[in-house]
């Protein structure tokens, strides 16, 4: 990704209607896959869905106001974990990705979840996805497992397949973008966002002039 189009991805992250919701996981779990089903794509069996573009967007309507939800894909960073810090930014949703037949990829999910807290700290909203379960047969983890794991992180959890229109996947991004607008009231007029839980009045980043 050019310098040039990270700052763009920032300025765009930055704006208060735009949420960015990054998937993480190992190489393989299907996150391509369940980004490009949620926003409208065929489920591609044979190989890596190959874009430009940095995430797909659908657009979530919350209390009359519309959100430009941002679901950003790992492409290839899983190898490059210095490039992730960049990658990370900004963002206010996190899923992380395991692929039900691969007992490792459910196991990796601590390691990836060390990384984000050390990048990003408290992340406010957070889900597991246990993805492919279309396999059920050749199951590695269990779903009571992944939902263990999950309420034990404090995420929200969905059992799902790409494959199969990924299954309740959207919704539960809808879940997730509201649990967030509802922690963190976002002001159309953008003048101030409130941050419920502190109470405090923050200034809103876009009014503030860039000093770099
Ligand atoms: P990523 O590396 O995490 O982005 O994973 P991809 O989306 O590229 O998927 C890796 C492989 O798993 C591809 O061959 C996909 O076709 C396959 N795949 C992804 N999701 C599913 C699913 O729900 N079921 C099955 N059976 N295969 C899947």
């Amino acid at each position: 990704m050019a310098d040039d189009d990270n700052d763009n991805d920032d300025e765009e992250e930055q704006n208060q209607n735009s949420i960015k919701v990054i998937l993480v996981g190992d190489s393989g779990t299907g996150k391509t896959n369940l980004i490009g089903v949620a926003t409208g794509q065929q489920f591609n069996a044979a190989t890596l869905t190959t874009t430009t573009c940095s995430y797909m967007r659908i657009v979530i309507k919350i209390n009359d106001i519309e959100y430009k939800v941002n679901l950003w894909d790992t492409i290839g960073q899983e190898k490059y974990k210095s490039m992730t810090k960049i990658f990370f930014k900004n963002s206010k949703i996190v899923l992380y990705v395991y692929d039900v037949t691969k007992r490792e990829t459910f196991d990796s999910l601590k390691n990836w979840k060390n990384t984000i807290d050390e990048i990003l700290g408290d992340v406010p909203t957070v889900g597991v996805v246990a993805n492919k379960c279309d396999l059920y047969l050749e199951e590695q983890v269990k779903e009571n497992e992944g939902k263990q794991y999950a309420d034990e992180i404090g995420a929200k959890f969905i059992y799902t397949s790409a494959k199969l229109d990924a299954i309740n996947f959207k919704a539960f991004i809808e879940e997730m973008v509201k649990e967030y607008v509802n922690k963190f009231e976002i002001k159309k007029n953008n003048e101030i966002i409130i941050d419920k839980k502190n109470h405090k009045k923050k200034e809103n980043k876009n009014d503030r002039k860039k000093c770099c």
